[in-house]
């Protein structure tokens, strides 16, 4: 069998607040109709990553919705997560190609996987490119197939592509974050688009007093007195994070006490991380005021939300990038963000919220601006914040994949 992950309970209840009665209410109707139904999300790891960050929200709520969600996980070797992320950047545009015995390495572990995954479901939601040959090897047999996307797809190295479309021609339908990701000649029957988002009751997102805050900070190493700026993510060259200790650098001539966070999981599926977190300790082992710091160095959920929310500025310098759940996670805490002008992050912040960029030294400008500019930076936070909890909560998401899955199942 699939290795399942253990998920705890949540009720939808709790939503009340963030997402307001009205919206909990209309999701508990809606879910009415597809009570009972078996539904599994499959991805490739329980933790690092936008996608496992939604899952371990997800499956808790829909199971108190009345539906029998699991969440399972495929396997494989590093061999195999190697050729994974060379699919996944070769899908963002990167050129470097898929060899034949990559090929190979990708469809053994998709036959393995196949014949794993046993029990019988209604709807199976494949996540991202990992297990997309999954269905190609088990067989549809009764359930809805649905391929989630959740990465920038809109123009991928075409050998890449090449090699994965045939396998995604069996789906019911394909999910997309925006239209523009759809790549060329996808041959899924249904295509749709639904944006990811952000879980307010979490303990990466839940509100935290100031005071609170500042303690964790202090006790990872961070100085509380003086401005600090942080990016979260992957350690990932999409995400750019050379490109951040630059624009740190440059507004550190004029403000030089700024200190910066990085804060970077290493996800189970991205063998990548590593090499990325060395090149980043190279680049910083001069500058005592750059924080480096890791799931691994117990530097979890609550820890981000206390550096989310006392951050000064949030930066995410993507270069390409699938959504970014981490925009809407500091928006909600009403920190203003700069990010680059890449995938759904401008959707993020199309109401406020901060400043899109495409380069060093404009992120260097908006980010100096924003450190000068004290009251405006609240500003913006607040009204990025606003889109968030109208746009870009669970709640959302959730009524979006429930109207998917009763359309799909013609309940
Ligand atoms: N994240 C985290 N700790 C880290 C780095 C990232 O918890 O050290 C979380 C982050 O808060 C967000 C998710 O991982 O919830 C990253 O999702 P995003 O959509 O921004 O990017 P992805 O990793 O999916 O490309």
């Amino acid at each position: 069998m699939l290795a399942s992950v253990d998920v705890g309970t949540q009720s939808i209840d709790s939503y009340n607040t963030s997402a307001g009665v009205e919206v909990v209410e209309a999701l508990r109707a809606q879910a009415e109709d597809l009570r009972g139904a078996r539904v599994l999300h499959i991805n490739a790891t329980p933790y690092g990553g936008g996608v496992a960050e939604i899952l371990r929200s997800q499956i808790p709520l829909l199971r108190d919705l009345g539906i029998q969600a699991d969440w399972k996980l495929i396997t494989g070797d590093e061999a195999f997560f190697r050729v994974t992320k060379t699919i996944h950047n070769g899908l963002q545009g990167a050129s470097r190609e898929l060899a034949t015995t990559e090929q190979e390495t990708y469809l053994t572990y998709s036959t393995r996987n196949a014949q794993l995954l046993e029990e019988p479901y209604d709807v199976i939601v494949v996540h991202d490119p990992q297990p997309l040959a999954l269905l190609h090897f088990r067989g549809k047999n009764a359930a809805r197939w649905i391929w989630r996307c959740h990465i920038d797809t809109s123009e991928p190295n075409p050998q890449v592509w090449g090699f994965l479309r045939p396998y995604l021609s069996d789906y019911d339908a394909a999910v997309f974050t925006l239209q523009d990701f759809v790549p060329p000649d996808c041959q899924v029957h249904r295509i749709e688009m639904i944006p990811p988002a952000i879980d307010p009751e979490s303990p990466k997102n839940i509100e935290i007093a100031p005071e609170f805050a500042r303690r964790l900070l202090r006790w990872i190493g961070v100085d509380v007195d003086r401005p600090l700026v942080t990016q979260v993510s992957r350690f990932d060259p999409w995400k750019d994070p050379l490109g951040v200790i630059e624009s740190y650098r440059r507004v550190k001539q004029a403000i030089p006490k700024l200190q910066l966070a990085l804060v970077g999981s290493m996800a189970l599926d991205d063998p990548e991380g590593w090499d990325i977190y060395h090149q980043i300790l190279e680049a910083s082992r001069t500058d005592r005021e750059i924080h480096i710091f890791t799931n691994l160095t117990g530097v979890g959920n609550i820890e981000v939300n206390a550096v989310q929310r006392l951050s000064q500025v949030v930066i995410q310098k993507s270069i390409r990038e699938g959504f970014g759940l981490v925009i809407s996670e500091a928006l909600w805490k009403g920190t203003p963000v700069v990010a680059g002008r890449a995938g759904g992050i401008p959707m993020q912040m199309r109401e406020g919220g901060g400043f899109l960029v495409a380069s060093v030294e404009e992120a260097a400008d908006r980010i100096l601006w924003l450190l000068e500019h004290p009251e405006e930076a609240r500003e913006l936070g607040k009204r990025g914040r606003e889109l968030v909890r109208r746009q870009f909560l669970l709640t959302r998401l959730i009524a979006d994949e429930l109207r998917l899955y009763a359309s799909l199942l013609g309940v």
